[in-house]
């Protein structure tokens, strides 16, 4: 970046400060479509829209910080991947990247299964009506309980994803007087974020039985000894916000292989394959994601390509992804409050809320867009880092972004991209009062998870 490109603001800087940006885009009050959801655009007052409703009417009935859910992206996400993996796959939506009630309605009615992680998750869509059988249940450290409740409710498929728990599910199936459909987590020693991969990560994490040193083999050998346990499947995931599809081609591989060793050693070919989730999304205009359905043939060529050099039918796909559905269909809306200025350095933009609804950034050094988004702005862009009101330096929103220099307090600004894995991780630190999820659609707003009230928070204070 130029010295002449560099943005004006208050007045900074002889040498740019370290950061992750590129140039200011040309129109600050352009919105790019790759990370808004579909319905977002400007009105004729160039204040931002979604579902067709200003966003200045948005945070006057429900406040800030909220999180808002553009429902009918969501459900055509849904569809896109449903039709792009056809009916001879299977679409599971992650669950824990961000779930309710209305969600499960949604994911049942456009026709995905779900993947679930906890007995909160589960309960969740059990009440909501996802059908069991539509429901896979995974976790490293399921409880007792929990795979009771799961076997009990009639869950589609549980993941097994230790030796202790092929035993356990096996007991509690065979106590209920049922063969549990279930899949072996296996880690393939494929390691896959964002733009790379690693082909032999070592097998040190919490997930799966490895297929290093035989182990997943013998996870097999003995799921396929047990009478409480119907083995249909290998389930890999390796990842999170992949772009690169090479470290797909290496899992597949990798299964596919396991399943032409268990069909050598057993003479059973198992049904099907679930490769995870784990697809990018766009969270600022740098990022390209692939469409779903470039996914899904992409996916599908791999194994089918695998399985004819094994000399294997080809067994069911499912894949798993969370993020891509959901994570581009919601932006938090904030209010911008203290504006400061750190002369040489950039614009400390505080908003009200913070870590504690958008946790990635802290957690991850996660990069999200921002835009001021009550009205346009045709002053300068500055260099700003937008923060929350919390107690912890490191109580960053957006790292690095540009934002009209006239900003002021009580502007609306809005971080797109927010779906996953921001409401799901929020937190009450600070006591912070966790946002509202609202869906739009059609020109209407409706709170799907209401905001915590401080009663919430002194309910759980027994004292
Ligand atoms: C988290 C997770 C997913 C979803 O990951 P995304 O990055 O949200 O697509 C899918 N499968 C498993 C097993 C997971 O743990």
């Amino acid at each position: 970046m130029s010295r002449s490109a560099h943005p004006a603001g208050p007045r900074h800087a002889d040498v740019l400060p370290e950061g992750h940006y590129s140039a200011p885009p040309a129109d600050l009050n352009a919105l790019d479509e790759k990370v808004w959801s579909r319905t977002v655009t400007r009105d004729a007052d160039g204040a931002l829209t979604v579902g067709g409703i200003a966003v200045a009417r948005l945070a006057e009935e429900f406040g800030t910080p909220a999180y808002f859910l553009d429902e009918s992206d969501f459900r055509a996400r849904c569809r896109a991947w449903a039709d792009a993996f056809g009916p001879d796959a299977d679409v599971f939506y992650a669950g824990k990247a961000f779930l309710s009630r209305a969600v499960v309605r949604w994911l049942t009615e456009e026709g995905l299964n779900l993947d679930v992680c906890s007995g909160g998750e589960l309960t969740t869509a059990l009440d909501a009506g996802m059908p069991a059988e539509r429901i896979a249940f995974h976790g490293n450290n399921k409880t007792v309980a929990e795979i009771e409740r799961a076997v009990g409710a009639g869950v589609g498929r549980i993941v097994l994803d230790s030796f202790q728990e092929i035993v356990r599910v096996a007991h509690i199936a065979q106590r209920h007087g049922i063969r549990q459909r279930v899949q072996i987590r296996v880690t393939v020693g494929v390691e896959a974020h964002t733009h790379e991969f690693i082909a032999t990560a070592h097998e040190d994490q919490k997930f799966g039985i490895a297929l290093a040193g035989g182990q997943a083999a013998e996870a097999v050998r003995r799921a396929l000894s047990l009478d409480g346990l119907d083995l249909i499947g290998v389930h890999s995931h390796i990842g999170s916000q992949i772009f690169d599809m090479a470290g797909f081609e290496v899992s597949a591989r990798r299964v596919v292989q396991l399943l032409a060793e268990i069909r050598d050693e057993h003479g059973v070919e198992l049904p099907e394959i679930d490769l995870g989730g784990g697809l990018g999304i766009a969270y600022t205009s740098d990022d390209d994601p692939r469409e779903p359905h470039e996914i899904a043939k992409a996916l599908s060529d791999i194994v089918t390509r695998e399985c004819e050099a094994a000399k294997l039918r080809t067994p069911r796909i499912s894949v798993e992804p969370g993020r891509a559905i959901v994570g581009p269909t919601a932006f938090t809306l904030y209010e911008v409050g203290t504006i400061k200025p750190l002369e040489g350095l950039r614009t400390y933009v505080s908003v009200d809320g913070g870590m504690s609804d958008n946790i990635r950034t802290a957690l991850y050094d996660a990069e999200y867009s921002v835009a001021l988004v009550s009205r346009t702005s045709d002053a300068e862009p500055m260099l700003v880092r937008v923060v929350g009101k919390h107690c912890e330096s490191g109580d960053i929103v957006v790292k690095d972004a540009f934002l009209p220099a006239d900003l002021a307090p009580g502007d609306l600004i809005a971080v797109p991209a927010t779906g996953a894995y921001c409401r799901s991780m929020a937190s009450n630190y600070n006591h912070a009062l966790r946002p509202p999820v609202v869906a739009v659609r059609d020109g209407e707003a409706r709170v799907i998870v209401r905001r915590e009230t401080e009663e919430d928070l002194l309910r759980l204070d027994v004292g």
